[in-house]
């Protein structure tokens, strides 16, 4: 598997490429800002971009997407509880944090449980809310994407619409600790770690 993290943006917001190794077709998570640092990384990488799956719909995590969608034809993924704030300069905050409107229709709506696949790598959808209503975390084979849900030794912010502290919390210890201790999570922002690391260590969660 091709795996590459770019920090990104203002807020320091974590953009991963997610790509196969045998036809080079790889997903985008969380394309946050900076369209020309990650596309120049594609392009070293030598990956053919077809999706991009958005955590949540925050505007860190969604400001170069309309530029990949322009560039690729990448089709866009979020959770449907998340899809209008995705529409919705207000609730996506891209208007407060950046005094940009970003207003993205996307192309498909996810549910917990949901599957993508992408030549040989499946994305499997875990409906993580609590960050945001439509918050997701996406596990590929040992690896598992956070978005701003769990960070290491830390959570997300449960301040802004739609947020909930107890149900960030429930997301973690009900939807994120079931799997394997070992599996490394990469968060929406600073850097990762292991399930295992964060059942012992994370104060939020112990
Ligand atoms: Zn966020
Ligand atoms: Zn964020």
């Amino acid at each position: 598997m091709i795996f590459e993290a770019i920090t990104v943006g203002s807020y320091y917001s974590n953009c991963y490429i997610v790509g196969s190794d045998e036809t080079k077709e790889a997903a985008i998570i969380d394309p946050g800002a900076e369209f020309n640092k990650i596309d120049k990384k594609i392009i070293e990488l030598g990956v053919k971009p077809k999706m991009i799956i958005l955590t949540h719909a925050h505007g860190d995590h969604i400001g170069a997407v309309e530029e990949l969608v322009e560039k690729y034809g990448v089709k866009v993924y979020i959770h449907a509880d998340d899809a209008q704030a995705l529409i919705d300069s207000q609730t996506n905050l891209s208007k407060v944090l950046f005094g940009k409107n970003i207003s993205i229709n996307p192309d498909g709506m996810l549910k917990d449980g949901d599957e993508l696949h992408l030549s040989d790598l499946k994305f499997e959808i875990i409906h993580t809310p609590g960050h945001t209503k439509g918050g997701i975390c996406i596990k590929v084979g040992n690896i598992m994407m956070t978005g701003d849900t769990l960070f290491n030794n830390s959570i997300g912010r449960t301040d802004f619409p739609g947020g909930s502290f107890e149900e960030i919390i429930n997301s973690i210890q009900e939807k994120i600790f079931k799997y394997d201790e070992d599996i490394i999570i990469y968060p929406g922002h600073n850097s990762p770690s292991t399930i295992k690391s964060e059942k012992l260590s994370n104060p939020f969660v112990n």
